[in-house]
């Protein structure tokens, strides 16, 4: 039965909360908020019983799909499952109990986790200078690429195009269009890599940067990598780094090593953190060392052993964020940095890696590989080829796996491959449950050639059947 909403539950008068008595003089509200303040009428809140509230919730989050419930090879979000421990750390009263606007003095033990978390993305990805603001990778893109303007401003013309292979991550072009860059397209050559000509064809001293993903949402390390940095760089141009695919390199490639000026992680993908829910996430940028004045305020900065936050750097783009970024997200980012150390953070690269070419072995003979190549840490099936069983499309595939207890693979991107399904098992998955997911894929295979019905009207087993997304965009319903 479909849970209903919990204003649906309300009935009048029941509650689920008691206040203590108040034996103090009353006083009037207008007294202690300005009268145009103070509402006209009740607010429109459910009225329910603890254990209604209770109830309701959990029925909710059984609904639910989770990475602590099952495999969520989601393709370049990298969900991979987030050690308890994180949460535990963050829980820490001393973590809990602090403000944003104490006095540096008071909050040392803070601004130290920072110091050392900027300290360790530094040393994992060979940049000098590290800003933990921005909130999320496409925030760390925006920032970066206001942070590139500058530079160019400073240079005597802040030049007018970012290029971008046309494999890249939609929040790409959109945060070098916000950024009032024109984004131009490059295309990728018959391995799906950046195609070196089309890019010489488009270097020009117009070119403010390019940015690139590497390994690249088709899963392939760009080979080319320091030749492309080369010619980048003689134009003029920055190099930057979209670094969301860094679970694939962590602890054996730093991006400053391979000629890049400019990149951002995502804790909530590399380091672990949970990542999805709408809770905060974290995208910090690295810089070399030319770059470091254009960095957000505050800094962190320190003085004869004590640190405090610093907005004296004239050049610095500015604000990105209130106070200085997700806090709570670090606690558990650095948490899962020194648990691991260096070893554990090379397993996380290798078996991520590892993991993706043993699930693509099951599975490229099965549905159609497009670059039959090795993969990092995930790789893209085309499941183009069903069309020739009654129609059936990647949507239909992507919603049976929910049937049979998987989240689904990212599906329909990169946009270079048709029909496309973006797997990314991640390193925290064993080897059983990624033999189950491929015949699980393999036995949909059989049933769009035998009864693609079944696959047209799949989910058939979820809370929620098949909705009609057109319509759940366009006509959103957030109010009831
Ligand atoms: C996830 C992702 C982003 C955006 O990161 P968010 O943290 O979701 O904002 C950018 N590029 C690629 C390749 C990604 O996978």
């Amino acid at each position: 039965m479909p849970e209903k909403l919990i204003i649906e539950l309300s009935k009048e008068g029941r509650k689920g909360y008691s206040l203590p008595h108040y034996e103090g003089q009353k006083k009037d509200l207008k007294e202690l908020i300005p009268e145009r303040l103070i509402r006209k009428s009740p607010p429109n809140l459910p009225e329910v019983t603890e254990n209604e509230v209770v109830r309701h919730f959990v029925r909710l989050s059984n609904m639910n799909y989770n990475v602590d419930k099952g495999f969520y090879p989601l393709g370049s979000c990298t969900m991979k499952y987030n050690p308890k421990i994180n949460e535990k750390l963050a829980r820490l009263e001393g973590f809990l109990n602090i403000h944003p606007l104490q006095p540096s003095p008071t909050v040392q033990g803070a601004l130290r986790l920072m110091k050392n978390l900027e300290n360790l993305l530094a040393e994992i990805s060979g940049f000098e200078a590290i800003s933990l603001q921005p909130a999320a990778g496409a925030h760390g893109e925006l920032t970066s690429m206001m942070i590139v303007r500058r530079y160019h401003e400073k240079q005597g013309n802040p030049r007018k195009y970012i290029l971008i292979p046309d494999s890249a991550h939609g929040t790409n072009p959109a945060s070098v269009t916000i950024s009032g860059y024109i984004a131009k397209q490059i295309k990728s050559n018959e391995q799906g890599r950046v195609d070196i000509e089309d890019l010489r064809a488009n270097l020009s001293d117009e070119v403010a940067a390019f940015m690139v993903t590497n390994p690249n949402t088709l899963g392939l390390f760009e080979t080319e990598i320091t030749e492309i940095s080369r010619l980048v760089h003689e134009v003029g141009g920055l190099m930057y780094m979209d670094g969301a695919n860094m679970n694939a390199l962590v602890g054996y490639i730093r991006p400053g090593d391979l000629g890049f000026d400019i990149m951002h992680f995502n804790l909530h993908k590399t380091f672990s953190t949970p990542h999805g829910g709408g809770g905060p996430g974290s995208g910090p940028i690295g810089v070399k060392k030319f770059l470091e004045p254009f960095l957000p305020v505050p800094r962190i900065v320190e003085e004869d052993g004590e640190l405090r936050l610093s907005y004296d750097f004239p050049d610095s783009i500015g604000k990105v964020h209130f106070f200085y970024g997700n806090f709570n997200v670090f606690i558990k980012a650095l948490t899962y940095i020194l648990i691991m150390g260096e070893e554990g953070l090379k397993s996380v690269a290798e078996n991520a890696v590892i993991n993706a070419n043993y699930l693509k072995a099951l599975l490229e003979d099965e549905y159609t590989l497009p670059y039959k190549s090795h993969c990092m840490h995930e790789f893209v099936l085309s499941g183009k080829f069903l069309r020739k069983y009654g129609k059936v499309k990647t949507l239909d595939v992507a919603k049976r796996l929910l049937d049979y207890g998987f989240h689904a693979p990212t599906i329909y991107f990169p946009l270079i491959v048709s029909e496309a399904l973006m797997i990314e098992p991640t390193e925290t998955e064993s080897r059983e449950t990624l033999d189950e997911f491929a015949e699980t894929l393999i036995k949909i295979k059989k049933e769009a050639m035998e009864n693609p019905e079944i696959l047209h009207e799949a989910p058939h087993n979820t809370p929620v059947r098949r909705l009609n997304e057109v319509k759940a965009a366009r006509e959103l319903k957030v109010r009831w």
